[in-house]
């Protein structure tokens, strides 16, 4: 069933990739048992995701909420031909990652568009980090593995306000000639608005052409799906998002909230938009994520539930 408003002829496709097993579980208060994670993200892949970012190859005391990384990578059994991604933060990460290479096929490298932010998180200049990433992209691509770039605060930085749209272009430049695939633009404190999403995508396509550009919005200020459709509309395909609208930052406190990936399945599917996705599956992992952390979760259609028009997950 389509909605009646739904314009025959002009399905449209998008991708989206889940990013709550590292993006959502890293930023949650609770560690998450192994076991309980490896049964959502089993979920996600019944769900009809085919790309997970699965886990993160940082210091486990910097990050204990992803310590049993390996061990999630070991453990899920996923759909064949699902794209799994970890994170490395820096060559030693990438070292650690690459003696497990047979459990992923893609690893994501991030900067800070703005110098504070990256300070914060990582410890060191902007610059540093894209040194590194010369080197990095060049050990990932020659591994085979699909380099794709994650480019935060791209919207605004809490600390530094403002960011040059120019950049943020800028950065992603280097990460293509690193050899990026992809390059998602992050809103990691949530600060967009759809009026720049809508002009930052026309100009990061443009600007970009070869790379599939991806959209990764927060909802911390509640305008992510309004980011979200801004972004589509200028021509943005590829969206990241998070089930049950787990995560958000570590720096600064409260930066809560990746947009819920079942929340966005719905916009998508309401409109029209296909997503390959079974969206009362997506629900069902976000309803059992809420389970499992013991407190309600912050996405609307956990609570209401889906629109009958936005159920099929048509191809
Ligand atoms: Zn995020």
């Amino acid at each position: 069933m389509t909605h009646p408003n739904a314009t025959p002829g002009e399905r449209r496709r998008v991708r989206i990739r889940e990013v709550g097993p590292r993006d959502g579980f890293q930023n949650e208060p609770e560690t998450v048992p192994t076991a309980d994670k490896i049964r959502l993200i089993n979920m996600l892949g019944q769900a009809g995701f085919t790309r997970i970012e699965v886990a993160s190859f940082v210091r486990p005391d910097v990050i204990p909420q992803l310590a049993d990384g390996v061990e999630v990578l070991r453990g899920i059994d996923l759909p064949a031909g699902v794209e799994r991604m970890v994170l490395v933060p820096n060559s030693k990460g990438l070292d650690n990652a690459l003696r497990h290479r047979e459990y992923f096929e893609s690893v994501a490298l991030f900067v800070s568009a703005s110098q504070t932010h990256n300070k914060r998180n990582i410890n060191r200049t902007v610059e540093e980090t894209m040194a590194d990433v010369a080197v990095m992209g060049r050990r990932i691509v020659a591994e085979g593995l699909r380099l794709c770039a994650v480019i935060a605060t791209s919207f605004g930085c809490p600390y530094e306000g403002e960011v040059p749209l120019g950049r943020v272009l800028d950065l992603a430049e280097q990460f293509a000639e690193a050899g990026a695939a992809e390059i998602g633009f992050g809103d990691t404190t949530g600060m967009a608005n759809p009026a720049y999403a809508g002009r930052f995508f026309a100009a990061a396509l443009e600007r970009l052409p070869g790379v599939e550009v991806t959209a990764h919005f927060h909802n911390t200020r509640g305008q992510g799906l309004a980011n979200a459709y801004a972004a589509l509309e200028a021509g943005c395909t590829s969206f990241e998002s998070s089930f049950g609208e787990l995560g958000g930052c570590p720096v600064p406190a409260r930066s809560t909230g990746n947009i819920a990936t079942e929340d966005l399945v719905s916009m998508f599917h309401e409109m029209g938009v296909d997503t390959g996705l079974d969206l009362d599956k997506v629900i069902e992992a976000a309803r059992t994520a809420q389970q499992i952390l013991g407190r309600t979760l912050t996405s609307h259609s956990i609570i209401a539930g889906p629109v009958p028009w936005a159920r099929a997950a048509t191809h």
